[in-house]
């Protein structure tokens, strides 16, 4: 599915002018001089012969197909033939800024033909249900076209709170994505388990690393990937979501990873200060990465990253 804010135009260009201006066409063609008898009075194009020059409409009038995007500030055209490579024609326009800020939505609608798109709640954390988790706390979204994107969960986001620094390690081709985040002097890399074709990473990241935190299923995506063939598995290639969970399975997992992330912060203040925290079963405060000692946060990030036997895991 495209993007519902892309549109389509009729333009026309002068290739016999100097500079190539191109011109929404409005009314009919009639009305204009390129596309009438009239092209003959144009200065331009007395300068210039043509060897079969037509009486109806400017020889050196070129008409084409261009798109658009209706939700920018500035009206950008095109070409047709390069829509191939734009991501307003795909799935992939669900992650664009500005059809996130029009579409007033802070996580993609899931893809049209699976079930409308709902969020669970796993103590406070948001687990959208048409998403697929890793268990080193990496999300990853796959469209019908095959258009994937991957990020970090809401979950690892709120733990290491505002982010100064996103760095890729991995940024074109069949790799498995990685990336460095860093939070004060705690650099913490992040990496999906199974490898994609990545085609581009979110730069905007580099600008404004904190969108991460802010939006961690729209704006704070990491990598965008392609899918080429879902049912296709090479030979040793682990196919996309293997090893991934979703829907309730995904909400279990979560609830039993805010009741570990609690024990370590527990273990964590008694090896600080040699005092317990009261067992209260809420979450820890967010941005805890941010507020403890170096060697601490270094140690948590290593273990909320570190999944737990499988056995743990899936109880
Ligand atoms: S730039 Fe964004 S909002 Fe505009 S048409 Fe493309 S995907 Fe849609």
């Amino acid at each position: 599915m495209r993007c519902p804010f892309l549109r389509e135009a009729h333009v026309q260009s002068c290739q016999a002018s100097p500079i190539r201006k191109q011109i929404v066409r409005t009314g009919s063609a009639t009305d204009e001089r390129c596309a009438t008898a009239a092209w003959h009075e144009c200065s331009v194009v007395r300068e210039l012969s043509e060897e079969h020059p037509s009486a109806s409409s400017c020889p050196f009038r070129m008409e084409s197909l261009a798109q658009y995007c209706s939700a920018a500030p500035v009206m950008k055209l095109i070409p047709w033939s390069d829509q191939a490579f734009s991501r307003c024609g795909s799935e992939a326009h669900r992650y664009c800024d500005l059809y996130l800020a029009l579409a007033k939505t802070s996580a993609p609608a899931a893809a049209p033909e699976e079930a409308p798109p709902r969020s669970d709640d796993a103590d406070g954390i948001p687990v959208p249900q048409w998403l697929w988790f890793a268990p080193g706390h990496t999300w990853l979204s796959v469209a019908s076209d095959g258009v994937c994107h991957i990020g970090v969960d809401a979950f690892l986001a709120r733990t290491l709170g505002g982010i100064d620094r996103v760095q890729f390690v991995t940024t074109k081709g069949l790799e498995r994505p990685a990336a460095v985040l860093t939070v004060r002097d705690v650099d913490v890399t992040v990496s999906f388990p199974n490898p994609v074709f990545i085609t581009a990473v979110n730069g905007a990241l580099r600008a404004d690393p904190a969108r991460l935190a802010r939006d961690p299923y729209g704006l704070g995506w990491l990598f965008e990937g392609i899918v080429r063939d879902r049912s296709a598995v090479p030979n040793g290639t682990p196919r996309i979501t293997d090893g991934l969970l979703r829907g309730e399975a995904a909400t279990a997992w979560m609830r039993r990873e805010t009741l570990r992330l609690r024990a370590l912060a527990e273990d964590a203040a008694e090896r600080i200060s040699g005092v317990r925290l009261a067992a209260d079963g809420g979450l820890p405060e967010p941005a805890l990465v941010r507020t403890l000692p170096h060697a601490e946060a270094l140690r948590l990030s290593h273990l909320l990253l570190s999944p737990p036997p499988d056995e743990e895991r899936y109880s």
